[in-house]
């Protein structure tokens, strides 16, 4: 591995003197010389100084916490939900997981920031539900040599009703978290665009 690691680095210093460029460039595994995307996007972020709205340098007032997966067809939630940026407190994990961390966010968004509802967004094709956590430990163990990592939390889940469900609970019983602030779940479908309500388990069985 380390010799392949060099390699690497090799031939980013070799793509840098070849094409004379001041942005680093990589080389392929097809052998054509690429430019880094976040030094792409460095560079379009001065362009974008020109336009930022200095408003948005002002305290945040954002009005609902969203949780949601870090999956990219999630990141234009302004569109997706109707909502703009500044209202939506948005909080991105894997799945999405409601982890300690997260937990901790939610408490910090109602009680410091004050957002006043919490919605869990979770979607159709996630990522997550491609593997259990047992077989990408297993996997990245072999393929990289080295155990010492596993076992890793992936959060990795099959059925996202059953997922949104249990967040709910987690959220929901979180004693600092307040009674009035709304704990809801949804699943967004990558088809169709929709997102639909998904209830607590307890008022299923009662309905
Ligand atoms: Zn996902």
């Amino acid at each position: 591995m380390k010799a392949q690691h060099l390699q690497f680095v090799l031939h980013v210093v070799e793509g840098r003197t070849r094409t004379g460029s001041s942005w680093p460039t990589y080389i392929t595994q097809h052998g054509d010389l690429q430019m880094s995307l976040i030094d792409k996007a460095l560079k379009a972020n001065q362009t974008y100084t020109k336009k930022h709205d200095r408003k948005l340098g002002a305290h945040p007032t954002p009005k609902v916490a969203v949780v949601t997966c870090m999956d990219p067809r999630l990141s234009d939630l302004p569109e997706i939900l109707g909502l703009p940026h500044a209202d939506l407190d948005v909080i991105r994990t894997g799945g999405p997981a409601v982890t300690e961390d997260v937990l901790g966010e939610l408490v910090v968004s109602t009680r410091v920031l004050g957002t006043k509802e919490i919605m869990l967004l979770n979607h159709t094709g996630c990522g997550f539900t491609t593997f259990t956590d047992e077989e990408l430990n297993t996997k990245l163990a072999t393929l990289t040599g080295d155990a010492s990592p596993a076992p890793m939390r992936f959060f990795s889940y099959k059925d996202p009703e059953q997922n949104t469900r249990e967040q709910i609970e987690k959220v929901r019983s979180h004693p600092w978290i307040a009674k009035e602030v709304p704990v809801r779940g949804f699943i967004f479908d990558v088809e169709t665009g929709l997102i639909r309500e998904v209830h607590r388990a307890s008022r299923d069985a009662a309905a």
